[in-house]
């Protein structure tokens, strides 16, 4: 079965191909190990400011970063969509890095990607919630109306496909207008957080491999559901 859905959702890629098509995918792994605490405009023309980047959250039990979570995730995605045959930009591919949320935006702007998946896990002070959740730029924002009706609809596509994993949790859509990320961003673009790290069994399941491997899968067959639909 997984064999040939692998080979359904190449030929998607392929399908884009013979008509001279390719598509390229964005993937930013939120955060980076050190902070840059200087502030940059939240979106064009903005007076409104917000650090560059930040460390991200930590795993409640496991201690890990969540900066190392994201990229790890991400390698595993963007190794996965390379399979598939589409082309992967990566924001950042080390911890050492200075690379602020304008600056990850304008990767993507700059790469025309089809599509930017920025991966992040959570953090709420109520360490039961859990699950993921994904968010899309805002319809009534001015910088993000353009992009809103197909960030959207590719959220949409991801979020059913992770609803097909026995046992997830969803906290659904949410729309967000204070995203740095997204004010800057000229390409359709979702963030993917992947589940609470606050919360000690969710930030144990999202170490494992296993737990990560059907994650990758479901976001494969969201962003092919999308591609196909478009
Ligand atoms: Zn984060």
């Amino acid at each position: 079965m997984h064999s040939k859905r692998r080979i359904v959702l190449s030929t998607i890629v392929m399908l884009f191909a013979t008509l001279g098509l390719s598509l390229t995918i964005c993937i930013d792994p939120g955060h980076q190990k050190e902070a840059d605490f200087t502030h940059e405009q939240i979106a064009p023309g903005s007076e409104t400011t917000k650090a560059r980047v930040s460390t991200g959250t930590r795993g409640s039990s496991t201690g890990i970063p969540e900066y190392v979570f994201n990229l790890e995730f991400s390698f595993m995605l963007r190794d996965r969509l390379l399979e598939e045959g589409y082309d992967v930009v990566m924001t950042r591919e080390s911890h050492e890095v200075n690379v602020s949320n304008i600056e990850r935006a304008e990767i993507a702007n700059e790469a025309k990607a089809d599509l930017c998946v920025r991966i992040h896990a959570n953090y709420s002070s109520d360490s039961s919630l859990k699950g993921f959740m994904l968010l899309v730029p805002s319809s009534s924002s001015v910088h993000t109306a353009p992009i809103y009706e197909e960030s959207r609809k590719a959220a949409e596509k991801i979020h059913a496909s992770l609803l097909q994993i026995s046992g997830i949790e969803s906290l659904g859509i949410r729309v967000r207008d204070d995203m740095t990320g997204f004010n800057w961003s000229k390409v359709p673009v979702i963030i993917f957080e992947a589940g609470y790290m606050s919360n000690p069994e969710e930030d144990v399941l999202l170490s494992t491999q296993d737990y990560r491997e059907k994650l990758v899968e479901a976001l494969v067959t969201g962003i092919a559901d999308y591609f196909l639909t478009k």
